[in-house]
């Protein structure tokens, strides 16, 4: 008899998306004269071509991989020792953080890698997530079993949920000595859902508490290129490494997706310290190194040939300029829906280093509430915020992942519908 995975049991229903999808649709199919008209502010989906230094590099691997002479089968499961060259030097190195080569390991993106993680870690860890949260690394520990069933009012039973919220900045701190510490700390910064981005004060407090709690910080920078270096953010790592002492207690995620474009190739990567130790039941610690080295060479043959040359691309100057256009385009259309949500009479955060904003819905409305009023009447569908958790209730997020003309018209309708100049 086949046993299933039971803890794919516990998952509660519908992924957020999904379920946006669903009443998008069936709002498209109740009003097909209007379905034209939606605009898709929702999931956070880059809507930009790739950067030409990606597309041509990955034309011109294709093209290797048509002549005998330059074929190439199975590549090293960790990713090509040029490729893992050019991040460890161009996102790490250049910028006065230690990192070696061999640290750095290639993926099909950070979503997969922020669970697969969990294969060379014990069962039974406690797990801390922010609340509201990227649903991913929560649905992610249920699979695992690292929860108990689902909670009534939302979330799971085991999960350490850490409220952000207006009072905290949306930044969240670590636990005082009554919680019973975490295992496992997840911390996105800059942050999705709500477009906040983390202090240093506040970074370097979660590496000694995670040193002190022998726990490890899964530090998802999967927005890192959004983080501008503004007067008064300056400070806030791009890195968990640029702290002291992380390389003994974080694990950092990273992807291709939002800062090359790279949502459909696919390519991301994880940093894991040679430092790094998690322990047996029995308190021998154990290096995590050459578990996730051999997780990816049992499991894996690595990220495909041309997608590697494409994200490499990413690190030319001509790569470097053009992600920062990219970058810059996104950033323009956070400003100008941060600023005209602000004109429509919504109180705003985020949108400064990342690509999100995140609103405040008017009185009277629950988060799923106005996202049926924004679609049904301005035919624009953002996230709600209770998707995200329970202190998201009450909220809302805006991508700036959009054309500026979809931008432009997505503030008109706000402000008509909200009722303001
Ligand atoms: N981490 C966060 C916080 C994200 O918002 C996303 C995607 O939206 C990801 C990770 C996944 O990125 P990837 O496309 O690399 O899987």
């Amino acid at each position: 008899m086949a046993l299933v995975n039971e803890h794919y049991l516990k998952l509660a229903a519908g992924y957020l998306f999904p379920e946006i999808a669903r009443r998008v649709a069936e709002f498209g199919a109740s009003h097909p004269e209007q379905r034209a008209e939606i605009i898709r502010c929702g999931i956070g989906d880059v809507t930009e071509p790739l950067p030409p230094s990606a597309v041509r590099a990955m034309q011109e691997a294709t093209s290797e991989l048509a002549d005998r002479s330059t074929f190439k089968g199975y590549g090293p499961g960790t990713g090509y020792d040029s490729v893992r060259a050019a991040i460890a030097e161009g996102d790490f190195r250049s910028r006065g953080i230690a990192v070696a080569d061999d640290e750095i390991f290639l993926s099909d993106g950070s979503k997969g890698d922020c669970g697969n993680i969990l294969e060379i870690l014990g069962t039974g860890n406690r797990i801390a997530v922010s609340d509201p949260v990227y649903p991913a690394y929560v649905d992610a520990n249920v699979m695992f079993g690292n929860t108990g069933a689902a909670l009534a009012g939302g979330g799971y039973e085991g999960i350490l949920y850490l409220p952000a919220t207006e009072a905290n900045g949306f930044l969240v701190d670590v636990p005082d000595s009554s919680v019973a510490p975490p295992d496992i700390i997840y911390l996105c910064s800059p942050n999705n859902p709500t477009g906040t981005v983390m202090d240093r004060t506040r970074a370097e407090r979660w590496v000694e508490y995670a040193r002190v709690h022998r726990s490890i910080i899964f530090w998802d920078a999967a927005y890192e290129a959004y983080h501008r270096d503004l007067p008064g953010v300056a400070s806030a790592p791009r890195s968990i490494f640029e702290i002291a002492g992380a390389r003994e207690c974080a694990v950092e995620f990273r992807s291709f997706s939002k800062s090359g474009g790279f949502t459909g190739v696919r390519c991301g990567y994880t940093v894991l310290p040679k430092e790094l130790i998690a322990y047996t039941r029995a308190g021998q610690p154990v290096a995590l190194h050459p578990l996730w080295t051999r997780r990816w060479n049992t499991r894996s043959n690595g990220v495909s040939y041309a997608v590697q040359r494409g994200a490499e691309a990413l690190y030319t100057a001509e790569g470097k300029r053009e992600v920062a256009a990219l970058v810059d385009h996104y950033m323009e259309n956070a400003r100008i829906l941060r600023e005209g949500c602000a004109g429509a009479g919504l109180r705003t955060w985020g949108g400064v280093h990342a690509p999100y904003v995140w609103c405040r819905v008017p009185d009277g409305f629950d988060s799923w509430g106005f996202f049926d009023h924004l679609l049904r009447n301005a035919r624009v569908v953002t996230t709600p915020g209770a998707g995200f958790g329970r202190c998201g209730e009450g909220y809302f997020r805006i991508s700036a992942f959009n054309s500026r003309a979809n931008v432009e018209e997505v503030v008109r309708r706000m402000r008509a519908l909200l009722g303001q100049a």
